[in-house]
């Protein structure tokens, strides 16, 4: 049984309350596949008033985060062999599913927090990376933390039902998954395309590869001109026939998607 912990330096431990409540992440944590042992920034605070945050040198918006606190936090955390500290920015690396996989081999990752303003430029040194959620700003790094702890637990083994679930699905390759339908067949006059129900099960996974393929090429063709993609199949994906329409090395005669 593999066991993965998460420590979090935060200003609002209760934030990560939602983790209680999040099917197969909780049922992770009450199996002990996951630990999350959360530090409360208050407690690591400065003075009588545990002073966490100050005004910026310069002047300037807001409240900085300041240094002792968050080194103090740090420091009183055991560390297991193979961790590593990631500092929640939105100026970091924009999180990606490739570094949830590269993470998950390890036995710790400890996740620092910011709020307000952000945090004095020294935390940056307690950092081994700087990963950000996307292109946008939040009021604090709890929600790109709680992202990493669900999107990271998902890969521990045991903790999906069937681990097949991980092999086809978005940005594991990269793709993006192939659509799914479940019952009824005909819902509200939309119908679930046929070779579905053909029993053809090489018919399908060719079906579903053509989608996959399709559909990244509609929605993410950023993900297919980059370099390992270039690679996937040879790099045939970037040929368009005369008409702009992408020419697929996998054709298979069947109903076009959407099909009702
Ligand atoms: N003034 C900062 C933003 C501060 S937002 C700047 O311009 O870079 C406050 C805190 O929320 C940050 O310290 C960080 O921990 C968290 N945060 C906000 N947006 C984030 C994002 N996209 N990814 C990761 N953390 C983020």
């Amino acid at each position: 049984m593999s066991n993965f912990s998460f420590d979090v330096i935060t200003l609002f431990p209760t934030a990560f309350d939602l983790i209680k409540n999040l099917g197969v992440i909780t049922k992770a944590l009450e199996k002990n596949f996951i630990n999350l042992n959360l530090y409360d920034l208050r407690e690591y605070g400065e003075g009588s008033y545990r002073q966490v945050d100050d005004k910026p040198y310069g002047g300037g918006a807001g409240m900085v985060l300041k240094p002792e606190p968050i080194y103090k936090a740090h420091k009183s955390i055991t560390k297991l062999p193979r961790n590593k500290t990631l500092l929640m920015t939105p100026q970091g690396k924009v999180l990606k599913q490739q570094d949830l996989i590269r993470w998950s081999t390890l036995d710790q990752l400890i996740l620092i927090c910011g709020q307000y303003e952000g945090f004095d430029e020294r935390v940056r040194y307690l950092a081994d990376e700087e990963i950000s959620l996307g292109d946008y700003v939040l009021s604090g790094g709890e929600i790109p933390a709680i992202s990493i702890i669900n999107g990271l637990t998902r890969l521990i083994p045991g903790t999906l039902g069937d681990p097949n679930s991980l092999i086809d699905e978005s940005h594991n390759k990269p793709l993006l998954e192939y659509p799914h339908y479940t019952r009824p067949f005909i819902f509200d006059g939309m119908k679930v395309p046929d070779i579905l129900v053909s029993g053809n099960h090489e018919a399908i996974r060719l079906w579903r590869e053509q989608k996959s393929l399709e559909r990244t090429s509609e929605r993410r063709e950023d993900l297919l001109i980059n370099k390992d993609n270039r690679n996937y199949q040879g790099g045939k994906l970037k040929t368009k026939d005369p008409n702009g329409i992408y020419q697929f090395p996998i054709f298979y005669e069947c109903e076009t998607y959407p099909d009702w």
